[in-house]
């Protein structure tokens, strides 16, 4: 299977590009077709087997088919060229701005002039030069395409719909419709892409250029996406990391709220690690990128919210497929209106076929053909704002309906930062000697148990000296250390070798070590609740969402880290693939449509994360395998980020049932009035490019929201 992406410009109907995804869709070959008329990027998988460039090739033909002047280019990530929608808004618009405002200029002249009364006369050739200045272009397209068989789509409906007014003697309302129609397409081009302007800008990670400290001590203005890992940077103040990187020299205070969403600056110093977005305080900085810039955060986000458009929401397919049969149905619906009530009514043409017209004209589906691609793709770029990556309109979707979230405890809701609150050696054996055991034998680990207690320990580990080292998720290690046999690790691990100890007293999360075969003592480790735990909770209950934690720690520790978390219930002791088990489990017992959310730190969770509805993995204790599984990011490991990501969801919802709601009623109400004879060729235009604009900025709020 291979992925193929291409940037489409110019197309500018959004119902073309619902047709081009379905067409493409249709090619044997093809799988998973996905446009998205916001970013303009096409994506699409080749089955293996078939020839890549047979199938491009077709897949180009269609696109010309639906949109003769659309520019088709491979869509091209190399860490030298990420020609990103981000860098890519407003470009050609220059020299189509001056042409455009020539022509729409003077074209507004002769719509003038055709309402002076001594001009009476030539009022047809007054409209029709202004119709041909205002509209030609969307004539010329309707055209072009009725010849590729391909012509319902909005420049279809309004050339009819002019011509028809034209022919029925309403010049100034026939141009009048087109100029509206083209005031309208006009503002919703420039709010798309300020929308894609203002999530760049609210991200404002790119930084386009760095300095690279040469080995004679100068530096060279370099670009950023040619930095390669090992390269030495000077950072200069206030100036965006480019690439995920080291301090090596100096002192600052660094903005990091772009990445992470965390307000309050973060002091760093030599050794410190930086992600590239993070803004640089007042002091200068040297540097050492330890990633090249294509793997560094700022391009994976980037990636990820253009990628997040190939993902699309059922309500985005729903309305793909509806565009598709619903201008056919508009038009059939129109020719039975002005030529069947007649007859029936046996009514004048002229009335009908007005009529008629209004009816074309209102029918237009642009205001939610674009407002709702565009509601998804504001609202991930604004959770991207707050640290939290969706990684598909899909999963913001989904989270509407999640009634039950299943946290992960270690490193999820708790710190993950054990304090070690006893060590208890049996025996014949120092608190030295047990905790320099332990440390050797968790040396490799990066389980945050192990961390912790490598951290604690104050001599240097002589690494030579562990020969082998397995690690048994969720039960510890067991490692052979010069010439001997050690487990550290849980009661679970020590059982299955038969080894006796005190089960008595274990309270906490404990270590439990034995030498050869024999119980040498146990550490006891404590651990705290993150502080947005206990509030993020609350807020999710009260919300109405059951909150359930699973863990592999033992029962006593559980429960005393869930003392505090009221309502939520506790599964503990468990393996991780009984993590797995019971999360199926609780997943099969909801009621029909609710979704189950997992959050999970990532260390040992994969597999649940992968299962989930949808699965939250934390960014920074992540590993890489449960953020690739994940749907859902938290750049800043905070649980209130799941609490927010719902919140967005729900507002995001809200945006578009208000939109549906708002364009449909507007719409129908000018449509009966129409048929009716009240409204006019006028009210439908105005209500066509009001609700698409109304809808559009209703849209762009999302961006804003707290
Ligand atoms: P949680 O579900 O709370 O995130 P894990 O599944 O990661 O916990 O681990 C479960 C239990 O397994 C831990 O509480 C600990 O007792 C034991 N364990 C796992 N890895 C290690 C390790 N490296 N060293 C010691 N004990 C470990
Ligand atoms: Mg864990």
């Amino acid at each position: 299977m291979s992925k193929k992406e291409f940037v489409i410009t110019g197309i500018d109907c959004a119902h073309c590009a619902s047709k081009v995804e379905l067409k493409v869709a249709e090619i044997t070959g093809i799988k998973s077709v996905s446009f998205n008329f916001i970013s303009k990027i096409l994506s699409f998988e080749i089955i293996q087997g078939v020839s890549i460039a047979e199938k491009v090739f077709e897949v180009k033909q269609i696109i010309s088919t639906v949109e003769p002047d659309s520019v088709i280019s491979e869509k091209i990530t190399t860490a030298n060229n990420h020609n990103s929608i981000f860098s890519k808004v407003s470009t050609n618009k220059k020299s189509w701005f001056s042409l455009f405002t020539l022509s729409f200029t003077t074209g507004i002249i002769f719509f003038i002039l055709g309402f002076i009364p001594i001009l009476k006369p030539f009022s047809f050739f007054i409209f029709f030069t202004g119709y041909i200045l205002i509209g030609g272009d969307i004539v010329l397209k309707a055209f072009k395409k009725v010849f590729r068989k391909s012509f319902f789509d909005e420049n279809f409906l309004m050339t009819i719909a002019t011509f028809g007014a034209f022919a029925i003697g309403e010049y100034s309302e026939a141009v009048g419709v087109l100029l509206f129609y083209k005031i309208g397409e006009f503002f919703q081009d420039k709010a798309v892409d300020s929308s894609k302007k203002s999530i760049s800008s609210l991200l404002k990670l790119k930084s386009d250029e760095a300095f690279e400290l040469m080995p004679d001590g100068t530096t060279k203005l370099v670009s950023a996406e040619s930095i390669k890992k090992d390269t030495f940077l000077i950072i200069k103040p206030g100036s965006v990391i480019p690439v995920d990187s080291v301090i090596i020299e100096g002192n600052s205070n660094i903005d990091s709220s772009n990445i992470t969403g965390e307000s309050l600056p973060l002091f760093v110093e030599p050794g410190s690690s930086l992600l590239s977005g993070y803004i640089n305080g007042s002091s200068v900085l040297k540097v050492m990128a330890v990633k090249d810039y294509s793997e560094s955060t700022v391009a994976k986000i980037l990636a990820l919210v253009e990628n997040s458009a190939g993902k699309k929401s059922k309500t985005e397919n729903f309305i793909t497929k509806f565009a598709q049969f619903y201008t056919p149905i508009v038009v059939v619906s129109a020719l039975a209106i002005a030529f069947i009530s007649p007859i029936i009514l046996a009514d004048s043409f002229d009335k009908w076929i007005y009529r008629a017209l209004i009816f074309l004209v209102v029918s237009c589906p642009c205001a939610l053909v674009i407002s709702i691609p565009l509601s998804f793709f504001m609202a991930i770029g604004r959770a991207a704002k707050s640290g939290i990556l969706i990684k598909g309109s899909c999963y913001l979707e989904a989270l509407n309906s999640v009634k039950t979230v299943v946290f992960d405890k270690t490193g999820t809701i708790t710190e993950g930062k054990f304090k070690v609150s006893e060590i208890i050696p049996e025996e014949n054996i120092s608190k030295e000697e047990l905790y320099e055991t332990a440390s050797y034998a968790e040396f490799y680990s990066t389980h945050p148990i192990a961390v912790s207690i490598v951290e604690g320990f104050d001599k240097k580990i002589n690494s030579d000296l562990i020969e082998k080292y397995s690690e048994i998720a969720g039960m510890g290690i067991i490692a052979k250390i010069k010439d001997d046999f050690i487990i550290a690790g849980n009661a679970k691990l020590l059982n299955r070798d038969n080894i006796s100890f005190n089960k008595d007293n274990i309270f906490s999360t404990s270590v439990l070590i034995a030498k050869n075969g024999k119980y040498i003592g146990r550490i006891d480790m404590s651990d705290s609740l993150k502080y947005d735990t206990i509030s993020s909770f609350k807020f999710l209950n009260s919300l109405g969402i059951n909150t359930i934690v699973l863990t592999g720690d033992n029962f006593n520790s559980a429960q005393k880290a869930i003392s505090s978390l009221e309502g939520t219930i506790f599964y503990s002791d468990l393996l991780p693939n009984e993590k797995v088990e019971i999360f199926e489990k609780i997943q099969l017992e909801q009621k029909y449509n609710s979704k189950v959310a997992f959050v999970g730190d990532g260390v040992n969770d994969a597999p649940v994360i992968a299962r989930a509805d949808v699965g939250f993995a934390m960014g920074i204790k992540g590993s890489d395998a449960s953020i690739e599984a994940a749907d859902i990011v938290l750049m800043t490991d905070e649980v209130a980020k799941v609490a927010k990501a719902i919140e967005i969801a729900h507002s995001t919802r809200k945006v578009v049932i208000q939109n549906v709601i708002f364009s449909l009623s507007v719409k129908f109400s000018v449509l009966i009035l129409g048929i009716f004879g009240v409204s006019t060729m006028w009210e439908a235009v105005f209500a066509d490019v009001g609700v698409a604009i109304i809808a559009i900025l209703n849209a762009m709020r999302l961006i804003k929201i707290k």
